[in-house]
This record gives structure tokens, C-alpha cells and sequence, in this order.
């Protein structure tokens, strides 16, 4: 059995096929090298170790989006019926860019033996490539690699290399190699000879849109580049009623030189993947009190507010040194013995927001939390001015937004600044509430973020607003 759909939208063209029991695709544009993608498997994945083979097409429905943007979602299960996949492509008027996702499911009634998710791919892509291709990629904040933050790189696809391997999305700035950032651009030709003469050519653009971790690999054969990005270290029981979200991704096609492929990726996130705050004063100017370090205290912030206000400053921000200690977020009382609100209350008289940092999965050994909870610490080294958390482990993130609420609450902050080392911890600990080697999914999407977006009054995924 097979079926093919088409999503058009001006240039861009998304073939979606399922035959052979998979789903591929592949998408079509002026600017794509060669003019189009190789028909690629999309979401690919395996149950306790055996790829799943999607058997029955239950069905698909096209529906259109914004400005009339095709839309595609494909609803398939498994021959045993144990496994329903529900994938979404969509297509966007005004860029060229394709999108997609999905979702699994437990849909069988075996209690006893739930299907452990144990690989799943983000993305495939495979171009045919009879001349050079180069890939382009920029490294994330690193202290071992402090010279190299946020660097460019070019790297020329050479075949029949050993396949080059980006680790993308959280891995702790501490991380013993460099990381990069989720996004890379692959662009026909060699690279740049030097920054002063930019090379030019068809290209694609690829974002993750995961906020684990997750490791693209990038190959040459002679006939053609892959790409392919996988969730990192996943072993996720799938619980009826409980499916597993599959990370997004995107693909976009351009044509000009690195500073083009940014670009059109720019727009395109701003438009879709990211959308601008609804305050059209943001970013707006703030004030952070890391210039004074953690030696501040109520008198000198209260005196620091009022040359905010002469300044035009939008939002004042206490940065670390204002709670008791790392992970106990209630005012120092020797600093504040007021606590925070008659800043806060001061601030707002001056028309202004006020925030303060928190490092969520952070915890000092000797804060309140890690002394009743010590099972909660995931790590006990000093790991950003003390040890880490489980996110992922639920009575640790219930306490946690329970803090942050008390704090919003009783010291009427507008605003958090999420600092520390990365959020999603590597856990291995059997007696959390997720399983050992599921910290990556669990301290991702089915963690702090899907529980802070329940939260009173929070907005997920950010801190931004509260
Ligand atoms: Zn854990």
C-alpha cells in the first residue's frame, strides 16, 4: 500500500509519501540544491529496539493555515495496533520554509507490557550532491571552549568521511566539547575563502525546535549529503493517554551567501516559530544589578531605582545575590528584611517592571530543598555555585513552580531571568519519578516546560511574563 500527498504554495513544493511501511518526504524549491531534497524517511523510530512499521494509514486530511497555507496531518498505526502516529507538515505563504512534527501513541490495552521508545529521529534530509557542499553551523556559550563562543563554522562536506556530529540543545556550558547552536545551513559550493569575499549559492536551512538534547550528524558520499538529527538518549515507557511529542523541525531553501540563509531564517521564525512579544516595546531597556555582584541590599537598590526612572529604563532586574541561597528563592533577610516588595511596589510607582534571577535547576547543598529532598539532587559538584536538580523528577518541578508562584505572588515580580547551567540535566537515578534513561525527554518537553505552562499566571515555555 502506498499514498502520496502534495502541499503547493508558490515555488515551494512538500511531497509526503507513505510506502514501505515508513513516512518520507521531501520538498521542492528553486533554491534547494539541485532543485529538490531526496524523498527522505521523516520521524523514523524503534520500539524496544525494532524500527516500528507503520502499516495501516487510518487517514489524512488537508486543511489550510494562515493566508491559505497548505497543511497536511497523516494519521498512521502500527500492525499490531499498539502504535498510533499522527504527523503534521505545513507549509508558510511569504517564505520557503516547510515544517514538521508529530506525536505517538500507546493505543493498545497491555498494561503490563507498555512500549519503551528507545530512538526516534527529529529530522532526515538528504540532497543529491554532484559538487562540493558545505555546511555551516555556530557554537553555543561554552567555558571550556571561551574563545570559540558562539563562533562560525564552515565545514566542507568530504565523502566518505566519518559523519560530523553536532550536539545540539541543552548540554551544560560546562560540557567537555563544543556545542552548537540548533540551527545549521548547508550551501552548494566550498567554503568561504575568507570573510571579506562571502561565497554564494543554493542552500537549505535546517532548526530543531527541541529543547533537549539532541546530536545532528552530517555526511558526504559521493552521490549525495545527508543530514540527520536524533533525540538524544531516549527510553520513554509509552503510558496510554500519554503521547510522546515529536520534536519539530524546519526546513528552509535560499539562495546567497551565510548572512542570506540567517536571514530568511529569521524572518521565518519571527513569523512562525517565534513570535514577537505582545508589547510593542519590547526588548525593552533594563536594568541588571550584576555590576554591584551580590553585594546589594534594599537601600542602595531603591536608590539605583530612581536613576532607572531618569534613565528611561523599562524593567529593573535583581541578578544573584538577592534570595538566602541557590535554590531557596525567598529574599535574603539580611539584604532585604522586607523582602523584595518595597522595591518591587517602588518600581512599579515608577512605571516600571521588576524582576529577579532565578537558576531553576540549580540548588546549593545547603538550601532548605536539597537538605529535606537530598534524592533530588542530580548532582553535587558545583554546578553553576552549587549542585543540580531533576526537573524531570515531578515532586522536585511541583516544588519548584510552587516557589515561583509564592515568589511572583508575595513580592509582586513581573519578570524571572533564567540563569544557572542548562535546564535539562542528565539523570540517571531510578528512584525519580521518570525512568533512568529517560531524563533527556522527561526534563524537556514532558517536564518543567509542559508543567510551568500550567502553572497560575505562568506562559510557557519562558519565564518572560509571569
Ligand atoms: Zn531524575
Amino acid at each position: 500500500m502506498t499514498a502520496a500527498w502534495q502541499l503547493e504554495l508558490a515555488e515551494i513544493h512538500c511531497r509526503v509519501e507513505w510506502r514501505k511501511n515508513q513516512l518520507a518526504w521531501q520538498i521542492s524549491h528553486p533554491n534547494a540544491p539541485n532543485g529538490q531534497t531526496r524523498l527522505s524517511p521523516i520521524g523514523a523510530m524503534t520500539v524496544n529496539g525494532q524500527p516500528v512499521q507503520w502499516t495501516r494509514l487510518v487517514g489524512a486530511q488537508e486543511t489550510l493555515g494562515p493566508h491559505a497555507a497548505p497543511r497536511l496531518v497523516v494519521t498512521l498505526e502500527d500492525s499490531a495496533g499498539c502504535l498510533r502516529l499522527v504527523r503534521h507538515f505545513e507549509l508558510f505563504a511569504g517564505h520557503a520554509f516547510a515544517r514538521t512534527w508529530g506525536a505517538v501513541e500507546y493505543i493498545g490495552n497491555e498494561e503490563d507490557e507498555l512500549p519503551l521508545l528507545d530512538g526516534a529521529a527529529i529530522l532526515h534530509l538528504a540532497v543529491d550532491a554532484d559538487s562540493f557542499m558545505t555546511l555551516f553551523h555556530v557554537e553555543q556559550f561554552s567555558w571550556p571552549y571561551h574563545k570559540d563562543f558562539f563562533s562560525q563554522r564552515q565545514l566542507p562536506l568530504i565523502p566518505n568521511l566519518t559523519p560530523y556530529e553536532l550536539r545540539m540543545g541543552s548540554f551544560p556550558a560546562h560540557y567537555v566539547m563544543p556545542t552548537s547552536c540548533a540551527w545549521v545551513a548547508l550551501r552548494a559550493g566550498a567554503p568561504d575563502p575568507a570573510d571579506a569575499a562571502p561565497g554564494s549559492g543554493l542552500g537549505l536551512v535546517v532548526g530543531i525546535e527541541f529543547n533537549g538534547k539532541s546530536r545532528l550528524q552530517a555526511w558526504a558520499t559521493p552521490e549525495s549529503v545527508t543530514l540527520e538529527s536524533r533525540i538524544d538518549d531516549l527510553a520513554h515507557l509509552l503510558r496510554p493517554g500519554e503521547p510522546l511529542e515529536l520534536p519539530a523541525c524546519f526546513v528552509g531553501a535560499y539562495q546567497g551567501d551565510w548572512d542570506e540563509a540567517g536571514f530568511v531564517t529569521q524572518r521565518f521564525a519571527e513569523a512562525y516559530v517565534h513570535p514577537p512579544m505582545p508589547d510593542e516595546r519590547y526588548p525593552w531597556v533594563q536594568y541588571n544589578s550584576w555590576k554591584y555582584g551580590q553585594e546589594i541590599d534594599e537601600a542602595q537598590q531603591l536608590a539605583v531605582l530612581e536613576r532607572c526612572a531618569e534613565l528611561g529604563i523599562e524593567v529593573a532586574i535583581l541578578d544573584l545575590g538577592w534570595a538566602r541561597t541557590i535554590g531557596d528563592w525567598r529574599p535574603n533577610p539580611v539584604k532585604f528584611p522586607r523582602g523584595l516588595r518595597p522595591i518591587a511596589d517602588r518600581a512599579h510607582e515608577l512605571g516600571m517592571k521588576f524582576g529577579v534571577h532565578v537558576a531553576i535547576a540549580q540548588m546549593a547543598l545547603d538550601a532548605p530543598a536539597a537538605q529535606a529532598h537530598p534524592d533530588w539532587l542530580v548532582y553535587t559538584g558545583n554546578d553553576y555555585f552549587g549542585g543540580a536538580i531533576c526537573l524531570g523528577h515531578q515532586p522536585c518541578r511541583e516544588w519548584l513552580i510552587e516557589s515561583l508562584v509564592r515568589l511572583v505572588e508575595e513580592d509582586h515580580l513581573d519578570y524571572i531571568i533564567q540563569d544557572g547551567e542548562d535546564v535539562v540535566k542528565r539523570c540517571t537515578r531510578a528512584d525519580h519519578t521518570h525512568a533512568p534513561g529517560d531524563s533527556n525527554y522527561a526534563n524537556s518537553t514532558a517536564g518543567w516546560i509542559a508543567d510551568s505552562s500550567r502553572a497560575p499566571g505562568a506562559s510557557a515555555p519562558g519565564l518572560g511574563e509571569l
